[in-house]
């Protein structure tokens, strides 16, 4: 049987021990090819970050500003019209709670 030689684990190894794709084998051999498929996995689910999304993305004096608003009870269409954001996102984020009380973020910000 044909040998090829594994990039990763620099053994000829027979030809069989490779998955084909196509008409082309791959240039690692199986077992190379699932531990990297596995490494693969790990490493995105480890890179991949939590977006900063919402709330959390606005800059500081922003997230005081509507913390403020929204502590001194205007309604979400006057928050919106004071912080630029629009109605439907507060609503939105209201809704997720992702906006957290004044009480919370200030505790977390000290
Ligand atoms: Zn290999």
């Amino acid at each position: 049987m044909e040998n090829k030689l594994c990039i990763k684990c620099d053994y000829y190894l027979p030809i069989n021990q490779f998955y084909k794709a196509g008409n082309y084998y791959q240039s690692s051999c199986i077992s190379c090819y699932n531990n990297l498929r596995i490494d693969l996995r790990k490493s995105l689910a480890y890179i991949r970050p939590l977006r900063e999304r919402g709330f959390d993305a606005l800059a500081e004096d922003k997230k005081e500003q509507l913390l403020e608003l929204i502590c001194f009870k205007f309604n979400y269409k006057d928050i919106s019209h004071y912080t630029g954001i629009n109605y439907r996102t507060l609503v939105h984020w209201k809704k997720m709670k992702w906006i957290p009380t004044y009480g919370e973020y200030f505790l977390n910000v000290i």
